[in-house]
This record gives C-alpha cells, sequence and structure tokens, in this order.
C-alpha cells in the first residue's frame, strides 16, 4: 500500500518507533508473555511504564519536584470542569480568553462552578487571531488560556504576565517547541493530538499551587486532583495502552529535543504557508503573527473548487485536510511526527492544482 500522509487534527499521527513498540507490546508486553491490553496495571512491569512516561514529560520540560504530572482519562473537555471544580469556589472569580471552540467550552464549564470574566476574546473576526491587549485583574482566582486553537489555527507565542495563577490547555501544541513551564501553574493536554493515541490527558500542576488555592467545597474523589497525584495516576486503573504509547511517543521526542522539534516545525510550517501565500488559488484565514505551526487553516478563493481539491488531495494519498466542521475550507495539521516530505506533497499538489486552472 503507497504511504498515506496523515494531516489530520486528532487523533493524529504518531512516531512510527510508538506504533512498531505498541505493535510488539500488544503480542508480547514486556517479555511477560502477555499482551499489554490484558496484563495488570499494578504488574512491576506496567509500573515501570507510568513512571517512565511521568519522567519523561518532567524531563523534556525541565519541571522540578514543584510538580506533579499525572495521566488523567476524561479527555480534555474533563479539564474544563475539574479546574474549576478544584480551584474556584462560587463567590470567586477565574479569568478566561476566548479564543475558540475549545476556549468557550472551557468558559462555559468554569460558569457551572464560580464567576467568569472574559478579560478577550477574538469572536469579532472569527477568532482569526490572539487578542493582546488586555489585562487580567489581579484578584482573579486565575487566568486560563488556550496556548494552541486546534479548530482556527491561531497559536499563542507568548504567554501574557499575569499576577495571578497561571493554567493553559496545551493539547495542540504540547513539545512542539521550547517554554518556561515554570511560569505555569496548571498545564493540561489531551494525549491524541502531539503525544499519543486518544484515551488519556496529561495534567501537570504546581504543588504549591494545588495545596493553597484548593476551592473549600466538597470534591468527588475521582474528580479531585489530590488522590491521583497521592497515587501516582494510579487511583483506579489508568489509560493502560494510551500511556504506554504516550511513553515511547515522549522517548523519541526526547531524543529529538526541543529546541530541534521546533525548527523542524517551523520549516514545515514555512514550506506551507509560502506556498498559500504564493499561489493564486489559496488564501490563509489567519492573522499572520498568530498563524499556529501545528494547525494550518486555508481556504480556496474559488469555494467551487473545494471539493475537486480534496479529491486530487485522495489521488495523492494526502488525507486529513478538511476544516473542521465549524468552519469549512481546508485544514493541515503538521503534528511534530508529520515529516516534512508529507508537506512536500502537499505543496506540489497545490501547485500543480494551480497550473490546471490557469490552462
Ligand atoms: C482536541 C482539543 C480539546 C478536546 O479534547 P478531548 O480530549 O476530546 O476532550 C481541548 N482543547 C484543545 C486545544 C483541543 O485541541
Amino acid at each position: 500500500m503507497n504511504k498515506v500522509h496523515n494531516f489530520s487534527a486528532g487523533p493524529a499521527i504518531l512516531p512510527q518507533s510508538a506504533i512498531d513498540a505498541s505493535i510488539e507490546a500488544l503480542k508480547n508486553f514486556s517479555g511477560t508473555g502477555l499482551s499489554l491490553i490484558e496484563v495488570s496495571h499494578r504488574s512491576k512491569e506496567y509500573e515501570a511504564v507510568v513512571s517512565e512516561a511521568t519522567q519523561l514529560v518532567k524531563d523534556i520540560l525541565k519541571l522540578n519536584d514543584d510538580y506533579a504530572v499525572i495521566f488523567l482519562q476524561g479527555g480534555a473537555s474533563m479539564q474544563f470542569d475539574m479546574i474549576p471544580y478544584n480551584f474556584l469556589d462560587e463567590n470567586e472569580t477565574a479569568a478566561y480568553v476566548s479564543t475558540g471552540v475549545w476556549a468557550k467550552r472551557a468558559i462555559k464549564e468554569a460558569g457551572f462552578f464560580g464567576k467568569v470574566n472574559v478579560v478577550a476574546s477574538s469572536d469579532d473576526k472569527n477568532f482569526s487571531y490572539i487578542p493582546k491587549d488586555y489585562t487580567v485583574p489581579s484578584d482573579s482566582k486565575y487566568f486560563h488560556c488556550t496556548s494552541n486553537n486546534t479548530i482556527y489555527g491561531t497559536e499563542m507565542f507568548s504567554f501574557p504576565d499575569v499576577k495571578v495563577p497561571l493554567i493553559c490547555d496545551m493539547s495542540s501544541d504540547i513539545f512542539s517547541r521550547p517554554f518556561d513551564a515554570s511560569k505555569f501553574d496548571l498545564i493540561y493536554a489531551g494525549a491524541q493530538k502531539n503525544m499519543g493515541p486518544a484515551g488519556t490527558t496529561l495534567v501537570i500542576i504546581k504543588k504549591s499551587f494545588l495545596e493553597t488555592k484548593k476551592a473549600k467545597r466538597k470534591i468527588p474523589t475521582m474528580l479531585d486532583y489530590t488522590p491521583h497525584i497521592e497515587n501516582g495516576s494510579m487511583y483506579n486503573t489508568p489509560s493502560v495502552f494510551a500511556i504506554f504509547v504516550c511513553m515511547h511517543t515522549l522517548r523519541w521526542i526526547k531524543e529529538i529535543g526541543l529546541e530541534k522539534m521546533e525548527m523542524l516545525n517551523k520549516t514545515k510550517a514555512e514550506l506551507l504557508y509560502n506556498e498559500i501565500d504564493r499561489n493564486t488559488l489559496f488564501t490563509g484565514t489567519v492573522a499572520k503573527e498568530d498563524r499556529s505551526r501545528m494547525n494550518i487553516n486555508f481556504v480556496l478563493n474559488n469555494k467551487d473548487y473545494e471539493e475537486e481539491f480534496l479529491k486530487l488531495c485522495k489521488q495523492k494519498n494526502l488525507s486529513g485536510l478538511k476544516g473542521h466542521r465549524s468552519v469549512g475550507g481546508l485544514r493541515a495539521s503538521l503534528y511534530n511526527a508529520l515529516p516534512i516530505d508529507s508537506v512536500q506533497v502537499l505543496v506540489s499538489t497545490m501547485k500543480e492544482f494551480e497550473a490546471s486552472k490557469l490552462i
């Protein structure tokens, strides 16, 4: 079978080494003679997987012991609830910036627990930019932002200097570039964009934040961060398979390093943005300074060509380029594991399509 170039926004492309290790482990996990999906999560072989995955996150992000790293279930969407449940009392206010569908969902959920102050929004221009001039009141319980807006293709390349705890949804750009993790009190990321398969969510919490800012309400055990931290992601059965794949992806990320990963991601994104800007048939939909390196949104100037272009992409084994159902157009996701050749094939297909229309 010909190689398929996977531009899916998530679940998304993973490094071949993680896929190969998973296939092997499904047959015989760590020499146990058992499949990865039929072993006890309390076995010493599997406990080693969770502890290595946890340590790799700490190593890659240079986190010290002030931080706890856990793998939870329920997706990034569960964090929209767990964060305010754990940190926002009814009479308190949290600040949020509204930069797209996921940010709006986080805002909606926070409203079930306390007061929400939307300090800025890019809703006025269909979320095609990152708001920059805003202030976060110093009495906010925390400030929540979304570093990469997967659906609209905008990315925050710098974070505001806020005087309150900083929380970020990094689901779709974590491990794509270096950043100063010590500025954050809580970071979360659903695995299925840049880290692993669906089924687990990485949560990184500064322990002092958890100890001093916790809400006063009673929190059901499964929705409380503390028991998950105290039990090293093993309060209940974790997502055994998903964490295993994350561990292998994290090994691959650590070996490359975030500096080099950023360089590779920049090169890939520039290649595609340059073609979008040069090609007479296509236009990018996002403010240039806020263009995401992970999710690249663009449209055909003549919408009638869209179906034909997608058909040509299919012929060229280019997959996953249709824009999110809520925005339409085209979207190419260039996550860490996507090789540059895939971007080159997409670019040459865009050139070929342009040539066919100029005749
Ligand atoms: C995909 C995504 C989510 C939702 O993740 P689930 O794991 O499906 O809940 C949240 N935030 C961002 C930025 C995303 O890209």
